[in-house]
């Protein structure tokens, strides 16, 4: 496992809020965080039909670009009722032509649920994968899950994508009802960040 032994990370995201989140994480380690924003970077596109295929185009690309070592992160959510879609088409399936709309995908995820004819629990997981790649082509990968079900109808308004209608294995409430550091603390991401920080930043 290679450690990260430089001062200046690039985060592969345009998502200012992704940033932050990771900024505070590192903040610890004395990592300065720079977003591809920030040195104009295009985002490219996302060909792989994999959570880490794509993790991966994303920190290559930033890497090569910046020559800093450069982390991205892909992430979605498997339904297994309907053999793991939505999974790295996720955000696809919010897609509309005036901008993303997560109500008429999760309506898209409930119907196509019914159409199955299978019968509750619908068993599903959130997926993370953080990629952490160096100028020389060498990385880490960390993959990050949440295993729970999709329920219907959806309940809270809290986080973001897909939370209303998730929730979590040995709770009661949905991820959309859920406090937002009590989701952080049991999230994809929570669990593939740890992984990041144990092996890299460790
Ligand atoms: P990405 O930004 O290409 O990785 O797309 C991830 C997709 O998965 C987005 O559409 C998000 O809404 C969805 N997603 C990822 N993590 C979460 C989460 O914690 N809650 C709800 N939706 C999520």
């Amino acid at each position: 496992m290679r450690k990260f032994t430089g001062d200046t990370l690039l985060v592969a995201t345009h998502n200012s809020g992704k940033l932050e989140e990771i900024a505070s994480l590192l903040e610890p380690f004395g990592v300065k965080v720079v977003g591809a924003a920030e040195k104009g970077l295009a985002e490219p596109e996302e060909t792989e039909t994999s959570f880490v295929g794509n993790a991966r185009i994303k920190a290559h690309a930033a890497a090569k670009a910046t020559g800093l070592p450069a982390l991205s992160d892909d992430s979605g959510i498997e339904v297994d009722a309907l053999d793991g879609a939505p999974g790295v088409f996720t955000a696809n399936w919010a897609e509309t032509e005036t901008g993303r709309d997560f109500i008429m995908a999760m309506g898209k995820t409930h119907d196509r649920l019914v159409e199955s004819g299978i019968p509750q629990p619908w068993t599903a997981r959130f997926c993370c994968t953080l990629v952490l790649a160096w100028p020389d082509g060498h990385d880490e990968v960390f993959p990050g899950t949440v295993e729970g079900r999709i329920v219907w109808p959806m309940r809270g308004h809290e986080g973001h994508g897909y939370d209303p209608i998730f929730q979590p294995d040995g709770y009661e409430q949905t991820f959309g009802e859920m406090d937002r550091w009590e989701k952080n603390r049991i999230s994809h991401r929570a669990d593939a960040f740890a992984k990041l920080v144990k092996g890299c930043f460790g």
